[in-house]
């Protein structure tokens, strides 16, 4: 049997889990079983199903590049246990006031210069209150007038919140459903994986672009993994981008020292989220820096196509920048 075809293919209401059906009818599903056999498939019949995917929908020697900055660091009141900016953990992360507009604009046009096309802005919130929104706003309209795409992530939204970054022009929205909805309260117990959900759908309804995935190294099993690529790719329409995150066990969180998910498991979720969603920007995330090149070159091959492109993620680190040039130019990627 080639299990490249035969296994994982999404049902419609008219096709059942054995269908052999290689495409996904818009009106498709993934059911969990069908993404974890994804995952159970040789790896190199996986990974060869996923690069054809990535080739039909993307040019595969290009790699979108995006920068990150923390635009209010720490203190967050909600209980994640990865994170380092909870405020209910001893972590060396300190806690900063919301920047101001013109440093955040500042740095926009480092990351300009430097070859970033999308600028991403983080704040260690639950949410944003009101005040606060007037001035991330303020730095919407202003990154997005040196032309650069615009994303932010901001914590959990309340009605209307969404409708005031759209009308600051506001491309992206990043809330990460972070894993299964299953395992959820394990990790986070401040809040409910439903709230994201709530968040994502204002995001959409509001007519902004949604950037969700999740963190790998949790905790969670195999099947909490698939959960979670089903739970994305069964979102309609799937997100336009996708962070796959490999923890990075930031000291003073309760998941300081969880134990590593092997690097195969870790591209066979890149290659599982390539198929299930093929037309979404995959981005390799946190726990590139611990990467070699030749695990990045092969989540690129899997069909990741966007990378952070900055020194610091929030507050963990990244690859330094003339590394990802020299890694670009030995694999022949082009960023975009
Ligand atoms: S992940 Fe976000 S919401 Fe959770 S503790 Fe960190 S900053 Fe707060």
């Amino acid at each position: 049997m080639n299990t490249s075809t035969a296994v994982a293919s999404p049902t419609t209401p008219a096709a059942s889990a054995g269908s052999v059906a290689a495409t996904k009818k818009p009106d498709a599903r993934w059911t969990v079983s069908q993404v974890e056999a994804l995952y159970q498939m040789p790896l190199m019949d996986l990974l060869f199903r996923a690069h054809q995917t990535h080739r039909e929908n993307f040019d595969p020697n290009e790699v979108q590049r995006s920068a990150l900055l923390s635009i209010k660091t720490g203190g967050c009141p909600e209980d994640c246990s990865y994170c380092t900016q909870s405020a209910r953990y001893k972590t060396d992360t300190g806690r900063e006031a919301l920047m101001q507009v013109e440093d955040v604009v500042s740095r926009a046009k480092e990351a300009k210069a430097r070859g970033s096309t999308r600028f991403c802005m983080g704040a260690a919130w639950r949410g944003p209150k009101e005040k606060e929104l007037e001035v991330v706003t303020q730095m919407i309209r202003e990154v997005k007038a040196l032309g650069l795409e615009t994303c932010v992530t901001l914590g959990m939204l309340k009605d209307g919140q969404a409708g005031k970054l759209k009308e600051a022009g506001l491309d992206y929205y990043n809330h990460n459903v972070d894993t299964d909805a299953e395992f959820y309260d394990k990790v986070i117990t401040t809040h409910k994986h439903s709230d994201r959900l709530d968040t994502i759908a204002q995001v959409r309804a509001a007519g902004i672009k949604v950037c969700s995935g999740g963190i790998l190294g949790l905790g969670e099993s195999r099947r909490n993994r698939a959960a979670m690529v089903a739970q994305l790719a069964n979102m309609n329409p799937p997100p336009d981008s996708v962070p796959i995150n490999n923890l990075v066990g930031m000291p003073g969180t309760p998941l300081a020292a969880a134990e590593k998910v092997d690097n195969f498991e870790f591209v066979r979720t890149i290659a599982a989220a390539r198929i299930t969603m093929p037309k979404s920007w995959v981005r390799l995330s946190a726990g590139r820096d611990v990467m070699s090149e030749e695990m990045q070159a092969m989540c690129f091959f899997a069909g990741a196509n966007s990378i952070f492109y900055c020194d610091k993620l929030l507050t963990a680190s990244n690859l330094d920048l003339n590394a990802d040039h020299v890694l670009f130019e030995k694999l022949g990627l082009k960023a975009i």
